[in-house]
């Protein structure tokens, strides 16, 4: 029986409420590298929530707290959980989940082990496989919502990083998707239906999934700190929270392929509490 306390998340998050700090980078970096690629296979947790199980990248993307966390998977909720100021709630986010880079090694040979049992099934489809967590690590998830462009932008603008995967979850990819760094922009195109497979195996470049500062260079240091939950079961409260201070922008297209393999609902906000919120910004 799961037990929900007082840490719960999503929250909303206000920037006058929150405490700046005055070393961020001191406490958090993030480190994924403009040409930095993982592969990863749609799966499904338990809680039969589609995500994206990302390869044992080998590396760490995040130091926080002095410890190293490595990339564990990507899911997309759409409709954002969190709310940034005084604004709606977006119409999209993503979240890159991490965990310690050296308690997944062990996760990951647990897996192996169960995998080997045969216990991975319940989920459909040829490319489906099912995670199972025996003992939950910390988690350290990175939350970036979107802004969906309007009609009269063009979609040239849309994330790269969300291009270039929805390029790849469309019937017929286009080629050079994922391969040479420059999204194709298939994305706009029919991307398939319910009944259309994923491929076995995507690429993703996080770092393209992050909000522009200036052209060209992606946003890692604008972001909200505070401590929280899964906002799914079992709504442990493990998670270390960063969520970046701007949205990025998604074209409508992009948007509807990347639902159709990765939807999950958002979860209502939650009480702050006692809690503190930080920030990385003056
Ligand atoms: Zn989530």
């Amino acid at each position: 029986m799961p037990v929900i306390g007082t840490r719960q998340s999503p929250i909303h998050l206000v920037a006058e409420q929150a405490l700046p700090l005055a070393d961020p980078a001191a406490l958090m970096t993030i480190r994924y590298g403009a040409r930095e690629s993982f592969t990863g296979r749609f799966a499904k947790l338990e809680t039969d929530h589609p995500i994206l199980a990302i390869d044992d990248p080998g590396r760490a993307s995040v130091r926080f707290r002095d410890i190293d966390w490595k990339l564990l998977q990507v899911h997309i909720h759409t409709e954002s959980e969190h709310v940034v100021g005084n604004d709606d709630p977006h119409d999209f986010e993503i979240h890159l989940v991490h965990v310690p880079y050296i308690a997944a090694e062990s996760e990951r040979a647990d897996k192996k082990r169960k995998d080997k049992k045969g216990t991975h099934a319940g989920c459909a489809g040829p490319n489906c496989q099912t995670l199972v967590y025996p003992e939950a690590p910390p988690k350290l998830v990175i939350g970036i919502l979107y802004r969906l462009l309007e009609a009269r932008e063009s979609t040239g603008e849309t994330t790269g990083g969300l291009r270039q995967l929805a390029a790849q979850l469309s019937p017929k990819p286009a080629p050079a998707a994922g391969k040479k760094g420059k999204p194709a922009d298939a994305a706009d195109e029919d991307c398939g239906h319910g009944d259309h497979v994923p491929p076995e195996s995507v690429n993703i470049a996080p770092y393209h999934f992050f909000p522009m500062l200036e052209p060209k260079k992606a946003d890692l240091v604008n972001w909200y700190h505070y401590e929280g939950s899964l906002t799914g079961p079992p709504y442990s409260e493990d998670v270390s929270w960063f969520v970046m201070r701007d949205p990025a922008r998604i074209s409508e297209g992009t948007l509807e392929c990347l639902d159709l393999f990765a939807a999950q609902h958002a979860r209502e906000l939650q009480a702050i509490d006692r809690r503190l919120v930080v920030r990385s910004f003056s």
